[in-house]
């Protein structure tokens, strides 16, 4: 396995690839949740090249970029036990040079879930994806449906921008007891951490109600909200039921939804989903 920094570089090492090439973003501090994403991309394409880069521009004003956990070493380590061939891991002053003003914007896709609670964020994200996506032309791209805003904003992007790529998005994966896995995990005292999985609990609440053929937004939200609320660190950001497509609230599920919520445990915001169908 191969780091490499420079943009120049990895983009002439790409050029000399042959094959499918798989492709893997993330922040680093990797997790089994991204683990998952390059054992995918490791079976399904020839090369993997997974980057490790905290986008500064998907950060709010008050958000956490400046403590964002970081561990490049170990991190290294479990992305070459998990088959990647290339670390991508750029610095942010050539990702963002001076004089930098360009900037991909959502239309709509953003307007509720974390979209509506992290204004620009998803302008971040879009960006980053897209100058990462030419650096590395890949063939195939991997996110999880632990962001799902994030997985069908990029989705569309890939669409509405005719990118050459076919993009994967792979489940969630869990700690024992359902608490989706995060970088995030780590800033949670061990009392947040056994009332973190309240999250699961709480989806998997409604979704009984709904295989039990319950299809009312509201009925359904507040089955959900109601585990929450039994839970004393946890502190409701949003829940929402939207539609798989168009990420807009629904008032009864009739095709492919999706119910979503951010807690915030102290500073600490989780997120986690559901699909209903
Ligand atoms: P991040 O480093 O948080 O930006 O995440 C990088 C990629 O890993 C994104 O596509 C995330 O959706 C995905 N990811 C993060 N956590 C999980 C998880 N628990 N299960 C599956 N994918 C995940």
């Amino acid at each position: 396995m191969h780091v490499i920094s420079s943009i120049p570089e990895m983009i002439s090492i790409r050029n000399s690839m042959k094959g499918s090439v798989g492709f893997v973003p993330t922040m680093g501090y990797l997790h089994e949740g991204h683990l998952s994403l390059m054992t995918a991309a490791r079976k399904q394409t020839d090369t993997v090249i997974a980057s490790i880069f905290i986008n500064p521009t998907q950060f709010g004003p008050n958000e956490d970029l400046d403590s964002y956990p970081r561990d490049f070493e170990r991190d290294e380590k479990l992305a070459r036990e998990a088959g990647v061939d290339f670390i991508f891991y750029p610095d942010k002053s050539s990702m963002y040079p001076p004089g930098y003003a360009s900037f991909v914007v959502p239309e709509g896709l953003d307007r509720h879930l974390c979209g509506a609670k992290r204004p620009g964020h998803f302008r971040g994200v879009m960006t980053i994806v897209l100058k990462l996506f030419n650096i590395t032309r890949p063939t195939d791209a991997y996110f999880g449906q632990k962001d799902i805003q994030q997985a069908r904003i990029l989705e569309q992007m890939a669409s509405d921008f005719h990118l050459q790529l076919q993009m994967h998005i792979e489940p969630i994966v869990r700690e024992t007891d359902g608490l989706a896995m995060s970088s995030r995990n780590v800033y949670l005292s061990p009392e947040e951490r056994e009332q973190a999985a309240c999250l699961y609990k709480a989806l998997n609440t409604a979704k009984t109600k709904y295989t039990a053929g319950e299809r009312d937004a509201k009925a359904l939200m507040k089955a959900a909200e109601e585990e929450i609320f039994h839970h004393s660190l946890a502190q409701l950001d949003y829940i929402e039921l939207v539609d798989y497509q168009t990420l807009m609230p629904l008032s009864r599920i009739t095709g492919r939804a999706v119910l979503a919520l951010a807690v915030y445990f102290g500073k600490t915001r989780l997120i986690d989903n559901m699909i209903l169908e």
